[in-house]
């Protein structure tokens, strides 16, 4: 649960703390406990109903400004002919990232969280409602730009993304272990930088960071400025592509 900030509560769930509260659960604690459980319970909604379309969904996390708009940016102009692919994008404000996206030719449904920080089941299920899931390859969810409480809340994606770019550090997997620990992939993004920040940032030492917490991930080094330098992330897409294409799943209603 999302017990560092308090910000469990967000539009997608309020009704459901609402309901809650009416049915006597005047308790904090058993409020939060029944809206983790209601978003879990769409998380896995949201998945199979992705899984009956055979769209394959990625959420993106990473702090603000690490860049995951550019990299959908750059996927998309790169991997769009090949693959059809959506968004999801998550901020407090604005429409700028969704028009962003479909300047690139793809649709995109932008959620505005408001207060929260971070994207839940129930308001993805209400954006997936704005996009035709017939047909798509690739959802991809970007989450509001956060390194903590995105990874305590399933989306009902398939895969976890998260990005750490060589602006912020490379003691950040050792800080904010979480969302590192529950990434398939993690992407070290601007390595195009790493000439002009004279050794501040190693991505070998990001990668030990990462490899101490025990996880598996892959560790990628990539640039959104330059297509050859993102052919790691499009290599790992694909393979997943193809993992779930010939995985067996129950056909579209
Ligand atoms: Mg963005």
């Amino acid at each position: 649960m999302c017990d560092t900030c308090g910000c469990t509560l967000t539009d997608g769930n309020s009704r459901h703390a609402h309901a809650l509260r009416a049915r006597g659960g005047e308790d904090a604690v058993e409020v939060l406990t029944g809206l983790l459980d209601m978003n879990d319970r769409q998380a896995a909604h949201n998945r199979s109903h992705l899984d009956a379309h055979r769209v394959l969904a990625v959420n993106l996390m990473s702090s603000p400004g690490a860049g995951k708009t550019r990299l959908l940016e750059s996927t998309i102009r790169s991997l769009g002919a090949d693959l059809r692919i959506a968004v999801i994008e998550g901020d407090l404000e604005t429409e700028n990232d969704a028009e962003r996206i479909r300047d690139c030719g793809v649709p995109a449904v932008q959620i505005s969280t408001g207060t929260a920080c971070h994207l839940d089941a129930h308001l993805v299920h209400d954006a997936l409602h704005g996009l035709k899931l017939d047909g798509l390859d690739l959802l991809f969810i970007e989450n509001v730009g956060n390194l903590v409480c995105p990874a305590s809340f399933d989306l009902g994606q398939h895969l976890n993304v998260t990005l750490l770019s060589t602006t912020e550090g490379d003691d950040k997997p050792a800080k904010y272990p979480v969302i590192f620990r529950r990434s398939d992939l993690v992407l070290l993004t601007k390595t195009d930088l790493l000439a002009v920040l004279d050794g501040e940032f190693d991505p070998g030492r990001a990668e030990a960071a990462v490899r101490r917490l025990g996880t598996e991930a892959p560790v990628l080094r990539v640039s959104a400025r330059d297509p050859d330098r993102l052919a790691p992330w499009f290599d790992w897409l694909r393979g997943q592509l193809a993992r779930r294409a010939s995985a067996s799943l129950p056909e579209a209603s």
